[in-house]
């Protein structure tokens, strides 16, 4: 029979993403709800191997709910890749008397956590923590809605000077393997072009275009890259050769970097963590494990995690689509 849960750990690993906070603030709150201990993990997973805890009661996650980063802080650790590093963290796990973890993360996060299971038959339980939007299992993930958010209020002010002096932009935004930051924020923001990871529409593809809205009397242009598409150049490179091509354009380049991953979550992404908290919690005290919290549909469902780091989620074809007849 499996051990009863009297205490669960909850922590933030890899990338940070907004809304994270929230996700630890359910955790602690639907622990405390249950009269189950919790105790909070800093740094991830090289928390765990130094024993870096703290107990965490449901005032210890007063006033966070609004913040963007994480409390626990958040880390890559090279030693939870070793057998030996996973053992210590397991020693430090049941020294202070954890019998489960919540982990916040990626599919990095997700895999370490998936390994610890099967070393030590640990209870786990995932929520899909990244703006990336890139897990196989939900539709959303906690801190992509905020992240496109951040794009598109950037890509509006970039605007504003774009039209003034009817310059073309090239905006560089997250996403090295997948291209929902770009699609989703490109469209709410009325890009001319969105070059994604997922499609190579080829740099022919992109002058047409630009000819095009020259032609059509467009003020100003916004093309969103993202940081892994597949034209083969960088946005500074995109910029030289449109110069080249096209000298009717005058061509700026803007790159986000970081500040997309920061900034106070947006309602949609405090909500999504407060459901999935409760959700991972009173999963773990079901008997589950081993599962990432998911939504789909509005529903909470779980998914195994060996399904949802299989692979990632697939560019929503019906919003490329879409993108193509709004640049008309
Ligand atoms: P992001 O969305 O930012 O990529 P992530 O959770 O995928 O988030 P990673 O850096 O890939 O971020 O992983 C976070 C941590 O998880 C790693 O630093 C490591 O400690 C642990 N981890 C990742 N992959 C493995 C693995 N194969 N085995 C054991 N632990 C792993």
């Amino acid at each position: 029979m499996a051990k009863e849960i009297k205490k669960i750990a909850v922590f933030t690993s890899g990338g940070d993403s907004p809304g994270m906070n929230a996700g630890i603030r359910s955790v602690v709150r639907a622990c405390a709800y249950l009269k189950i201990e919790c105790v909070g993990i800093y740094r991830g997973y090289q928390g765990m191997i130094e024993g870096d805890f703290a107990p965490m009661d449901a005032r210890s996650v007063n006033n966070i709910i609004n913040k963007g980063g994480t409390i626990l802080k958040s880390a890559r650790c090279e030693e939870f890749r070793t057998a030996e590093g996973r053992k210590k963290a397991h020693d430090q796990l049941v020294n202070a008397g954890i019998d489960a973890f919540v982990v916040i993360g990626g599919n990095g996060s997700f895999t370490g956590a998936l390994l610890f299971n099967e070393e030590y038959n640990f209870p786990v339980m995932g929520m899909p923590g990244t703006i990336d939007n890139d897990i196989l299992g939900t539709t959303y993930t906690i801190g992509f809605d905020t992240a496109i958010n951040t794009v598109v209020e950037a890509i509006d002010k970039i605007r504003d000077t774009a039209s003034s002096h009817n310059r073309l932009f090239f905006v560089e935004v997250m996403g090295r393997d997948v291209g929902h930051i770009a699609l989703n924020s490109g469209v709410g923001a009325g890009a001319e072009e969105i070059l994604i990871p997922e499609q190579n529409l080829g740099l022919e593809r992109l002058l047409e275009s630009l000819k095009r809205s020259k032609k059509s009397g467009k003020s100003s242009s916004i093309v969103i890259v993202a940081e892994g598409d597949k034209t083969g150049k960088n946005v500074f490179e995109l910029k030289e050769y449109v110069e080249e091509h096209l000298p009717i354009y005058d061509v700026r380049v803007s790159v986000l970097g970081h500040m997309q991953r920061g900034g106070n979550p947006t309602c949609f992404d405090r909500v999504l963590a407060s459901r999935m908290g409760v959700k991972a919690v009173e999963s773990l005290l079901e008997g589950k494990s081993n599962y990432m919290v998911g939504i789909r549909d509005n529903n909470l469902i779980l998914t195994p995690i060996a399904e949802a780091i299989k692979a990632h989620t697939d560019i929503d074809e019906e919003l490329i689509r879409v993108s193509d007849i709004m640049t008309t």
